[in-house]
């Protein structure tokens, strides 16, 4: 008899065991939990692409600063269970600490120079701990595809490096930004805005789609634009961390917008720091 899904695994060990001896093609989505339609959107699309998905709930304490929200991330494995069952997942990785970093723990990956930018400025630590943490995943899991989201778009980027220099074997693949209907990208952190910061939130979004409708009608200085959207941004209480816009596939810094290229923002609402992103297009 086959055991009821969602199979929920602790030990690395016994993830690994698993892994090794599947005959099927596996994809895998890494995450911190508290699960919304985003994270959902991977999972969907992870079993499109194969036949075993995994998807870990983790929240990873080395990709936290002490000054950021560690403790508070919010957290509620029941219901991600719930979510993850309604969707056939095949298991769910749910390490410890313990487990992950166990005492005596010395080993780090560290990408370079596309880390210390944009997010990587404000969060100096903060890729080294997700490089690390997705490595050993890797190692553990040895998935055939991996999602990501463009939610975390620098994230992404630096996971892709780090597959690529360190030669694994999996296919990373980044996914849509999936968004709430009145346009503010998905988070588990929104669970922090009151009321209020909800609303002044949806700043970061439509900021973004001013600079969208400003290419649109012929501007094309990042300068111009960044000053427009710092505008829209502070008139709704939000705090700039950085505007930046940027080739998709270097990560550098553009002083001209053109198709294809991308604008990132982090912006705090309140004492909670978001981030969003979009493609921007040319529309005939
Ligand atoms: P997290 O749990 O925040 O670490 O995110 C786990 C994965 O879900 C990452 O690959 C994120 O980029 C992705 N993700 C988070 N929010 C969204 C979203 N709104 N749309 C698409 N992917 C997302």
């Amino acid at each position: 008899m086959n055991s009821p899904k969602p199979v929920l695994i602790h030990s690395v060990k016994e993830m690994q065991t698993i892994c090794r001896n599947l005959s099927q093609t596996i994809g895998f989505v890494p995450t911190m939990g508290y699960l919304h339609e985003g994270h959902l959107s991977l999972v969907k699309a992870a079993k499109d692409k194969a036949e075993i998905v995994i998807v870990s709930i983790y929240v990873n304490p080395t990709q936290f600063s002490p000054n950021e929200d560690l403790s508070s991330y919010p957290r509620d494995p029941d219901r991600d269970i719930q979510l993850l069952s309604e969707l056939d997942v095949d298991y769910i990785f749910f390490p410890s600490n313990e487990e992950m970093y166990p005492a005596g723990f010395k080993t780090w990956v560290a990408v370079e120079e596309i880390t210390q930018i944009l997010c990587g400025k404000s969060r100096s630590t903060h890729f080294k701990g997700v490089t690390t943490i997705v490595a050993k995943l890797m190692n553990i899991i040895d998935p055939d595809f991996m999602l990501l989201g463009e939610k975390d778009f620098q994230q992404l980027k630096v996971l892709q490096q780090m597959g690529k220099d360190l030669n694994f074997s999996t296919e990373i693949i980044g996914c849509p930004l999936i968004r709430e209907k009145d346009g503010l990208a998905m988070s588990s952190r929104n669970k922090y805005l009151s009321p209020q910061e909800r609303k002044d939130a949806l700043c970061l979004h439509n900021s973004l789609l001013l600079a969208q409708k400003l290419f649109s009608e012929g501007m094309t200085a990042s300068s111009k634009i960044i000053a427009a959207m710092r505008d829209l941004i502070v008139q709704n209480k939000g705090r700039i961390d950085y505007i930046e816009v940027i080739d998709t596939d270097s990560l550098e810094s553009l002083d001209e917008l053109r198709s294809g290229c991308r604008i990132v923002l982090a912006v705090y609402i309140g004492k909670t720091r978001l981030i969003d992103n979009v493609m921007i297009k040319y529309y005939q």
